[in-house]
């Protein structure tokens, strides 16, 4: 079975999404390294490493369906503790790991917490000098909507960094990749949560991403500049990466 998110009209999406993340909160991160064999770490330490943060005070980042706060963390810890990041996320459930986490590591002073959509930031324009999306872009219904906010939100010179799953471009390491994520992971996920369907929801969304052209075609419409990707691990994920001039 599936959530169906196939046939889903883009104005049922939303709910569906949260339900799945509300489902498995708790068990996201452990989920995380166990579905990417811990490929997770080296794409976000190499996006983190690309946005290569101002070390001060000033420098603002908001982090868009951030979740349970990796790259947050990542950034913050990447300026020696001096920048600032807003996690954004449409869910409590997820917001809550995060904000638990970062107690724990003691970075509360770094970050706050923002509960809102991706599609309708509840901040001014020109408000930050980064905005980054991780795995969070595929799963936001309106993709241009939310491309265009953050293009409102940055600062001009600003960037923005969408790491993403995307169209795997490897002989072999292609059909290893199918098999991988259509039959182990919603397993994976039904052995650890009990239930496999919000991992089939997972990747069923990661097929139906649009490939690397194709989404920087998308960033460019939104209204940004110099508009790049990188492949990580032949394609499974990508960084796009472009500018508010
Ligand atoms: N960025 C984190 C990471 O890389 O570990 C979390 C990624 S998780 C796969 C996707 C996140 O997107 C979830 O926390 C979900 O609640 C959030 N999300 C889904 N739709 C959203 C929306 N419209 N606005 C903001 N966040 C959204």
């Amino acid at each position: 079975t599936s959530y169906g998110f196939r046939d889903v009209p883009e104005g049922e999406k939303q709910p569906l999404v949260n339900e799945v993340f509300h489902k498995v909160a708790k068990r996201y991160d452990i989920m995380n390294d166990v579905m990417s064999a811990g490929l997770h770490r080296v794409w976000k330490d190499a996006m983190v490493a690309a946005l290569n943060p101002r070390k001060s005070s000033d420098y603002r980042v908001l982090d868009v369906a951030g979740g349970t706060g990796d790259i947050a963390f990542r950034i913050v810890e990447a300026s020696g503790r001096q920048a600032h990041a807003t996690v954004l996320d449409i869910n409590g459930s997820m917001l809550g790991v995060g904000a638990e986490r970062a107690e724990k590591k003691g970075l509360t002073d770094n970050l706050t917490f923002v509960e809102a959509n991706a599609e309708d930031l509840p901040f001014e324009d020109n408000s930050f000098d980064a905005y980054t999306i991780a795995f969070g872009i595929r799963n936001v219904p309106r993709i241009d909507v939310a491309l265009k906010e953050a293009h409102r939100v940055l600062k001009r010179g600003g960037r923005l960094l969408v790491l993403e799953f995307s169209e795997v471009h490897m002989p072999l390491l292609d059909s290893f990749y199918e098999q991988w994520s259509f039959k182990a992971i919603p397993q994976f996920g039904k052995m650890i949560t009990g239930d496999a369907e919000p991992y089939q929801y997972l990747v069923e969304s990661i097929r139906k991403f649009p490939n690397q052209e194709d989404f920087a075609a998308m960033i460019r419409d939104a209204g940004f500049s110099r508009v790049t990707y990188t492949n990580y691990t032949g394609g499974i994920a990508a960084l796009h990466s472009g500018w508010k001039i």
